[in-house]
């Protein structure tokens, strides 16, 4: 896909959506942070009635410490794994409190240091938190990237480095909000919504879905996208 295609790929998206963000719910880098960790598995809008609760209690490190591993299952149990989250939250809160005075590092390593915290929401938190222009791919990144020709790549690393040279500097801080949005409401896994694409034109994904489903039978993959199930696509 050469640039001239990218960029109009993008604003397009810009057009029909001027300041994507995040749809987790969050008031602080403390609070963010937490809403990514539990999101592993877990749609936004679960994460976000869990940390509705949460946060009404306890919504800095200390205060989530002094809930005990016990009183933050209480909280997040309708969360998938909230076993392991809760213990790696604490853990995490531990970290904070005793290496960064209870805030939020804003350098990549720090971030990973921390448990449950994997490059990806590193890349949540370095973007959407402290505006830096990283991209964390996840599955809907990586499906969208391979199956447009923005960005084709096996791994979500791949498919992250590649993003980062190739989304025009403008664009980059958006680019992960625009992608994951556009993943998950049109270019969907299954049935992607190619009749009603902004930007089907542009899109070089061979098989796009036709108009009239029901008349239409659906055509033999023959142009194969990579594509990764949460559980591949690393923290
Ligand atoms: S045209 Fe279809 S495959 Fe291409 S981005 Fe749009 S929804 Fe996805």
């Amino acid at each position: 896909m050469n640039k001239t295609k990218r960029t109009a790929i993008f604003e397009r998206l810009r057009q029909s959506n001027p300041a994507p963000t995040t749809e987790l719910r969050y008031n602080s880098a403390f609070e963010l942070l937490i809403a990514v960790i539990l999101s592993a598995q877990a749609t936004d809008k679960g994460v976000n009635k869990a940390t509705e609760r949460l946060f009404a209690v306890a919504n800095t490190p200390a205060a989530i410490l002094a809930l005990g591993e016990d009183g933050l299952k209480a909280q997040i149990r309708t969360i998938g794994l909230f076993n392991a989250k809760a213990k790696n939250i604490i853990a995490t809160c531990r970290k904070l409190v005793d290496e960064h005075g209870g805030e939020v590092p804003r350098e990549r390593a720090a971030l990973e240091a921390l448990p449950g915290v994997g490059r990806k929401t590193a890349n949540v938190v370095l973007n959407t938190a402290f505006g830096e222009p990283t991209i964390a791919v996840d599955t809907h990144i990586f499906r969208v990237a391979n199956r447009t020709g923005l960005a084709s790549g096996k791994t979500p690393l791949a498919v992250e480095q590649r993003l980062l040279r190739l989304v025009p500097t403008p664009f980059l801080h958006d680019a992960h909000h625009w992608l994951i949005l556009h993943g998950r409401y049109c270019c969907k896994a299954r049935k992607p919504n190619c009749p009603n694409c902004p930007i089907s034109d542009l899109c070089e994904y061979r098989q796009k879905t036709p108009a009239d489903l029901k008349t239409t039978p659906a055509e033999p993959m023959s142009q194969p996208v990579p594509e990764l199930s949460d559980r591949a696509i690393e923290r």
